[in-house]
């Protein structure tokens, strides 16, 4: 098989590819906020956004990014790992602040051992002034944008409280490509009121925009979301993990084999998670997409 025994093209795969050696992601939190809740586009936040904006469990806020990553990179030498490092700008918005600031918390985390770095995001949240950094820094490391489209469907959009259409999201994907800087999109599987049919026109509509990596999520009820409350009124319907991964596995037989997969599950702390709870799974959960297309005779890209 192509990418191993794998019948998608992995992060790991990818990785090991490109480097010849082990990277592991290290998370960041660089105290950013977010215009859905700063009061600039809105103070609710979308339907599902946690308090903590997304942000891994042993993310240190108190400490700078640097600091932080510096933590962690000594975390997995003294467990014996010897491989490159990815700073990853995972909680909140990473392109929302000043030019001068961006570009300087962006250079903080370019230590030996880096290889690249990650950047989460809105689509709206990327002006002329924060390409201009991303194209900087582009030119000293692997860059890659993580976008946030979630859906290509503005009526979802809207029912999410995202602020944002997905014309954003296909102006973000030309403007970034335009800044020579690598594009993740992020998608979310199972949203209110979205069929398999409305999911896989996001895929094909975030293919035909242009990515070279997409991170898969199926939607999971966080504590202390409007998402919950809805959850506990009856007014949404998750998908049973059967259900999920029969329209994962749809998207990704339609998916370019070259575009990278980041992710095929969303993740959530046990102490956040409200439903379901097939999602602390993980490894259940991607051995049992593996096995599905195994025993189909599936892979990614067979049916594009
Ligand atoms: S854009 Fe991201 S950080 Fe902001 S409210 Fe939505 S999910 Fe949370």
């Amino acid at each position: 098989m192509k990418w191993g025994k794998r019948p998608y093209y992995a992060l790991k795969v990818y990785l090991e590819k490109r480097f010849g050696f082990p990277v592991k992601r290290i998370a960041l939190d660089a105290g950013f906020t977010c215009p859905n809740r700063d009061g600039k586009l809105s103070r609710g936040g979308c339907v599902y956004c946690g308090e903590e904006g997304a942000r891994a469990s042993y993310v240190q806020p108190e400490l700078s990014p640097r600091e932080q990553l510096l933590s962690r990179m000594r975390f997995w030498e003294k467990r014996g790992f010897r491989g490159g490092y990815i700073a990853y700008f995972q909680a909140y918005t990473n392109t929302y602040g000043e030019q001068q600031r961006l570009r300087a918390l962006y250079d903080s985390v370019l230590v030996p051992g880096v290889v690249g770095v990650f950047i989460g995001t809105r689509p709206d949240c990327l002006d002329d002034g924060v390409l201009e950094v991303l194209t900087y820094l582009a030119q000293k490391t692997w860059v890659t944008v993580e976008v946030g489209v979630q859906s290509t469907h503005d009526p979802t959009l809207a029912l999410l409280h995202r602020g944002h259409k997905a014309s954003d999201s296909r102006e973000a994907l030309r403007r970034l490509r335009e800044a020579h800087v690598e594009r993740l999109v992020h998608v979310i599987g199972g949203l209110p009121g979205e069929t398999q049919e409305i999911f896989l026109k996001t895929i094909a509509d975030v293919q035909e925009w242009g990515c070279e990596a997409i991170k898969f999520h199926h939607l999971f009820v966080e504590r202390n979301t409007l998402l919950e409350k809805w959850y506990h009124e009856e007014k949404i319907v998750l998908l049973s993990r059967e259900e999920y991964i029969m329209w994962l596995v749809e998207a990704l037989v339609r998916l370019d084999p070259e575009i990278v997969i980041h992710r095929l599950f969303g993740d959530c702390e046990k102490d956040r998670l409200v439903a379901p709870l097939w999602t602390l799974e993980k490894a259940k959960n991607v051995a049992l997409v593996e096995q599905f297309m195994g025993f189909r005779d599936l892979w990614q890209g067979k049916y594009r």
